[in-house]
């Protein structure tokens, strides 16, 4: 695609996860100005595995003609010949072996290292394309102001800056969310948690019980049973392994959702279980072992600020459980979206061009963080007899409304549309739309 012009219009961005950086890079692509203001004080490779669909990959694949797609690629596990087997969780066999669909090289599908892809992603922003990223700036306050036309934050150290738009990607604790809500909207727990971990391959090569995972290059297997399930991979020809354990977890999240985790609590999940299990869980260091809670919120009524000057992205607006898979795809999918009605909508309209984001996104968001519950429960409450008559009732699904969605086709084609209800203050549908912040009263804390 060659350079749109230049728009004129001055975006800020709060966070520089894959939600921000993916607005920052298609705002830039579209020909706004961007920048981007992110509490960490320096890049760190943080995280383990963290999926994208072929909706993010159609996405990463424009991006200099797929030169970075490329690069996350070579960090990323190659399933096509292993597939994904699906084992019962006590007798261990093998019950289905979903194969790897092709990859559409216009579309390609990554699962690496969160650190790792983050970092490609991240450097490409800053280094290739020039956008300004401040690292070590907390933003403490958000405002906007209709008579100026502009929105704005507050920094740590007191600093004002101004544009005429604020894009909270700040993640699932925002402070965005405050403002554009009016309250204070409090995480609670989704009931489950997850073990998580990411280490190398040594002492799974030294034991004969797992060396079959790292020999032979990229794994992925997955272990069902009653409410918990094991997920188990091999990356880079098999010299990195992952595990996530999903299982019921009732603490209390209040203010924090990350925490050293211990093996034997793990060990006491898997008693029962197919001995290989627990042979790969132990060969994780424990030091590396996270005990990550699943924070889950309803859907939050508006993703936009009373002037629609703000606007809540990713998992500011809209956290994700890892079952869906589209939590970082989802967020970039957002930051397409709002370049591409800020393009169309242009400088004069940057509230509308907010609004008609919001209408674009809100249904397919909704939809897309119901399938972590579907996927999850179609797991945990699996019926074997129904297994053993349709093994494939138990694949990971993949469905082509999620994945085939091309989400700047789809924004560029519905804008005209969508953008003309939002303008038309006469027009029938105004009363269908969506309302924009702050909503209400301070709810009552999740329960
Ligand atoms: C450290 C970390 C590790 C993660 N590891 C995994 C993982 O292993 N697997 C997985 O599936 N998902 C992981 N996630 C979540 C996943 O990255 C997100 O769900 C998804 O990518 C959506 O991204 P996002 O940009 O909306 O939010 P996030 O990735 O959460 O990014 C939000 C960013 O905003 C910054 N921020 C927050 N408040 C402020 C503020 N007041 N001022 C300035 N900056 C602020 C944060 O530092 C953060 O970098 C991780 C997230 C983080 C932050």
């Amino acid at each position: 695609m060659s350079s749109p012009p230049k728009s004129g219009i001055k975006v800020i961005i709060v966070g520089a996860g894959f939600g921000g950086l993916t607005a920052a890079i298609e705002c830039h692509r579209q020909g706004h100005s961007v920048s981007i203001y992110e509490n960490f004080p320096a890049l760190k490779t943080l995280g383990d595995i963290i999926s994208f669909g072929a909706n993010a990959g159609r996405i990463y694949h424009r991006w200099s003609n797929g030169k970075i797609a490329q690069r996350l690629r070579e960090l990323s596990i190659d399933l096509t010949s292993y597939g994904f087997r699906i084992h019962k969780y006590d007798t261990g066999e093998v019950v289905y072996h979903q194969p790897t669909p092709p990859q559409d090289p216009t579309a390609p599908v990554f699962n690496g290292h969160r650190g790792e892809l983050h970092e490609v992603v991240f450097r490409y922003a800053k280094e290739e394309l020039g956008i300004p990223i401040h690292l070590g700036q907390r933003v403490e306050e958000y405002w906007e102001d209709e008579r100026e036309g502009k929105a704005g934050i507050v920094l740590k150290n007191g600093e004002r800056v101004e544009a005429d738009l604020v894009i909270g990607a700040d993640g699932v604790r925002s402070k965005a969310r405050e403002l554009v809500l009016g309250y204070v909207d409090k995480p609670k727990s989704s009931g489950y948690a997850v073990w998580r971990a990411w280490f190398p391959n040594t002492d799974m090569i030294a034991d004969p019980r797992t060396r079959e995972f790292c020999a032979n290059g990229d794994t992925f297997n997955g272990w069902i049973g009653p409410d918990v399930h094991f997920l188990f991979s091999t990356i880079k020809g098999g010299k990195d392994c992952c595990w996530v354990l999903t299982h019921r977890d009732e603490h209390d999240i209040d203010e924090s959702w990350s925490f050293p985790g211990k093996l034997e609590d793990v060990y006491k999940v898997l008693e029962g279980w197919d001995p290989t299990c627990r042979a790969i869980v132990e060969k994780t260091p424990e030091a590396d072992l996270v005990d990550w809670k699943l924070v889950y919120r309803d859907p939050l009524p508006t993703w936009v600020s009373k002037h629609a000057r703000i606007l809540l992205l990713g998992d500011a607006a809209h956290p994700f459980l890892p079952t869906s898979a589209q939590g970082a795809t989802q967020a970039m999918e957002d930051g397409v979206t709002i370049a591409v009605c800020l393009k169309r909508a242009g400088k004069e309209n940057v509230p509308a061009a907010v609004r008609t984001h919001q209408e674009i996104r809100y249904d397919r968001v909704r939809a897309v963080q119901k399938t972590g519950e579907t996927t999850r429960d179609r797991w945990h409450k699996t019926d074997w007899a129904k297994v053993a008559e349709d093994p494939k009732s138990i694949s990971f699904p993949r469905e082509d409304w999620i994945h085939q969605f091309d989400a700047e086709k789809h924004a560029e084609e519905v804008f005209d549309d969508i953008f003309g209800k939002v303008t038309n203050p006469d027009s029938e549908q105004q009363s269908t739309l969506l309302p924009v912040g702050p909503i209400g009263p301070t709810p009552v804390a999740a329960a």
